[in-house]
Formats: C-alpha cells, sequence, structure tokens
C-alpha cells in the first residue's frame, strides 16, 4: 500500500510531439519548405504514429526530402514553446516536487526540443530525442549515426536503457509510445491534441490534459 500522499507513480516518461505541445515537428518543418512537402510528411507521420507504416520506413525520407538546417531547428524550437500544452509546466513542477523522476522520450529532433524541454523544466540530460548531423553551411547530412529513437521499438529500448525507478507511467498520443508498454507499470494515451483509437486500445489510462495527467500521477 502506498502512502495516501505519495505519487502512483515514481517515474513519468513523457512524449513531445502531439503530447507536451501540439506541433509535429518534422511536418512542420516541412511546412518551411512548402505545402506540397507539409501535406506528404503529414500522411507519413500520421501513418508512422497509427503504428500502418514501421518509423523507420519514415523518418529518413522525411528528413532527406525536407533537409532542416539549424536555423529552421531553432525556428522550430521557438514554436514548440509556443505550442506548449496547458498545464504541462505546472503538471512537471507538481511531480517533480513529490519526486517523481520525469524523462522526455521522443522520435523528434533533440535540437528543437531543448527549448521545450526547458520551458517545462525538464533537463536536458534528460532529454532522449534524435541528433542530426549537419554540413559546413549547417544544413541536415542525415542522422548522426546509429538513432535508435529514429525507429519503431526504439523507445522501449531507450526506456529499458534508463533503469527508470519504478513504477513507471508512459505518456502519449502514438504507437511508438504504445510500444513502451512492457517496460514500464503503465501506459497513459494523450488524447488532448489527437485521438488514435489503435492506442487508445493499447493504453490503460487515457488522459486528455495535463490537469489529468497530474491527477493520475499524484491521485
Ligand atoms: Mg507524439
Amino acid at each position: 500500500m502506498r502512502a495516501p500522499s505519495s505519487p502512483r507513480f515514481a517515474s513519468l516518461v513523457l512524449d513531445a510531439d502531439s503530447t507536451l505541445a501540439s506541433v509535429e515537428g518534422v511536418d512542420w518543418l516541412a511546412g518551411l519548405r512548402g505545402p506540397v512537402l507539409a501535406a506528404e510528411s503529414a500522411v507519413l507521420t500520421a501513418q508512422a504514429m497509427a503504428g500502418v507504416l514501421p518509423l523507420e520506413a519514415v523518418y529518413e525520407n522525411r528528413l532527406s526530402r525536407i533537409r532542416p538546417t539549424r536555423r529552421m531547428l531553432a525556428l522550430l524550437g521557438e514554436e514548440y514553446v509556443r505550442s506548449v500544452a496547458p498545464g504541462a509546466a505546472a503538471c512537471v513542477a507538481a511531480l517533480q516536487r513529490m519526486g517523481v523522476r520525469v524523462v522526455m522520450v521522443s522520435g523528434g529532433l533533440r535540437a528543437a526540443l531543448l527549448p521545450l524541454a526547458a520551458h517545462v523544466g525538464i533537463a536536458a540530460a534528460d532529454v532522449h530525442a534524435v541528433d542530426l548531423s549537419f554540413d559546413a553551411g549547417g544544413t541536415c547530412t542525415g542522422l548522426d549515426g546509429a538513432q535508435p529513437l529514429a525507429r519503431n521499438f526504439g523507445k522501449p529500448q531507450v526506456v529499458r536503457s534508463l533503469g527508470l525507478p519504478a513504477p513507471a507511467l508512459a505518456v502519449g498520443d502514438g504507437a511508438t509510445d504504445a510500444a513502451i508498454r512492457p517496460e514500464v507499470a503503465a501506459f497513459a494515451a494523450f488524447t488532448g491534441f489527437v485521438r488514435r483509437e489503435a492506442v487508445v486500445a493499447a493504453a490503460d489510462h487515457v488522459v486528455a490534459s495535463f490537469d489529468e495527467l497530474r491527477a493520475l500521477v499524484l491521485g
């Protein structure tokens, strides 16, 4: 039995895109390159998040067509902060005050996610995401070596390697988040921005806001 005042979960694994913020980062970057690329990217992202296509089948394809620059990633960083989920920063602060370890595990681009993490109070060392390599002019040349989070089963692999305090709760909107379920005590589908029925069906809990998430963790 947990003490009445102790949280239900000792750790929280948070997705970023369409969970901590309303943006799908790679699609947003595609939009900077024009509406045709944006529409193509959105279709691929939706298929990967619904579990129809494996993430690795779309990740490098999208990147090689968008060819993001460091400047574009800085703009995306600002967009993430502008589109942060209501109540996210307050939720993270409240959980951390109660001793809950909060980490971000994202298939998004680390350089763009760091400002969002700082905004909600997650340390850079607790941001697990995808690193890119760049040419001398600052244009992306591809993934920076092996990037497990650009693959379908990268999230469970990374969560296992973190050795988080148990019990842990994973939260996200996508199929790659639901795939964490075997590595944690529970998975919550986040439906605040997008509701994907396959993800909801695989979830132990469904939360539509960070206030609901806070209540789920703190009871
Ligand atoms: Mg997501």
